[in-house]
């Protein structure tokens, strides 16, 4: 079997009322752009009818592909696993819930035929998203690119193409905590974008509950830094050669210059100053530990329930 022309992976978590909308305004701008395709969908747990509709979407159009998994396991490993499964010479990653226009797949695979291995959507404006997640996401990632050693990009998301290259470097990296965004930067290749005005969510509502938003947060720090590590050993350091001259200007206070500090409240205040460092810093080691728990177990990244992949496609990748 040859490669198609492109790949298209669409996580789904509980996106009813998005999925025939999205399916027409691919198909739409497939029909356009007169490529080959495949539509790869990963039912990450849905509680709704998602499955069903994706599964009668399959059963009209033998593009189209789709992966159930036995539970939610998150967009990042459902995106993951849609990588594993492509089969084209470019592959893009979008969202389910028209955040991400489909009609811009067109501009993201010309960029791509300019010679670029990776393509991603970078957002000029962000409609219907609470101004905490924007600040946060703002905030977050200047961080990062503070932080580690490559560029990584501002205001994108996952929503981009990929070569095949890309595809299968990504697959190789063998970490269990996925961070894609970071992970294809940190690929390197040739990058460029499109710009695009992110649009409010359709229907539904987020799937990113905040704790899974600080867990993807958490994984990208850790995953491709030790500065939080390097910080908290220099604080305490520091902190500890304060201490020490603290002490010795106590003890010469007493001896020499006969004046005895005294004083509860500064005891107190010390003390909880120093036990919160040093709180701080068992759990920034904690975050990093248990993410080597997590891979040192190995476990598979997800199960799959059903899927209309034979193997045959499979064996041929
Ligand atoms: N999603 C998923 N698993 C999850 C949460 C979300 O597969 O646990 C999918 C979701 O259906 C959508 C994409 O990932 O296609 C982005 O999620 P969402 O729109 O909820 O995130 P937001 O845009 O609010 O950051
Ligand atoms: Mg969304």
């Amino acid at each position: 079997m040859q490669d198609n022309d492109i790949s298209i992976i669409i996580p789904v978590y509980n996106e009813s009322e998005n999925i025939q909308a999205l399916y027409t305004r691919i198909r739409e701008t497939i029909s356009k752009m007169g490529v080959s395709y495949e539509l790869l969908y990963i039912n990450d747990g849905s509680t709704d009818d998602s499955l069903s509709q994706i599964v009668k979407i399959a059963q009209a159009d033998s593009e189209v592909y789709y992966i159930d998994f036995s539970r939610n396991f998150g967009h990042q490993v459902a995106v993951s696993a849609g990588l594993e499964h492509s089969n084209a010479s470019c592959t893009v990653i979008i969202d389910a819930d028209l955040q991400d226009p489909p009609e811009l797949i067109a501009d993201l695979y010309a960029k791509h035929k300019e010679g670029f291995d990776v393509v991603y959507a970078k957002r000029q404006k962000r409609k219907g998203e609470s101004f905490f997640k924007k600040l946060t996401a703002k905030l977050y990632y200047r961080l990062l690119k503070n932080i580690v050693s490559f560029d990584i990009p501002l205001d994108a998301g996952d929503f981009r193409l990929v070569s095949k290259k890309v595809v299968e470097a990504i697959i190789k990296m063998p970490e269990q905590n996925k961070f894609l965004r970071g992970q294809i930067a940190w690929l390197g290749f040739k990058q460029a974008y499109v710009l695009y005005d992110r649009a409010s969510r359709k229907h539904g509502k987020s799937g990113y509950t905040y704790g899974k938003m600080f867990r993807l947060a958490f994984d990208g720090i850790t995953g491709f830094s030790d500065k939080p590590l390097l910080f908290v050993s220099r604080l305490g350091f520091i902190i500890s050669i304060f201490s020490f001259l603290l002490i010795i200007f106590a003890i010469f206070s007493h001896y020499i210059l006969e004046q005895t500090i005294t004083g509860w409240t500064s005891l107190i205040i010390s003390a909880a100053f120093i036990g919160g460092i040093q709180l701080l810093s068992i759990g920034v080691i904690g975050e990093y530990i248990s993410r080597i728990n997590v891979n040192v177990k190995d476990r598979p990244l997800y199960i799959v329930d059903s899927t209309n992949i034979e193997t045959t496609k499979k064996k041929e990748k």
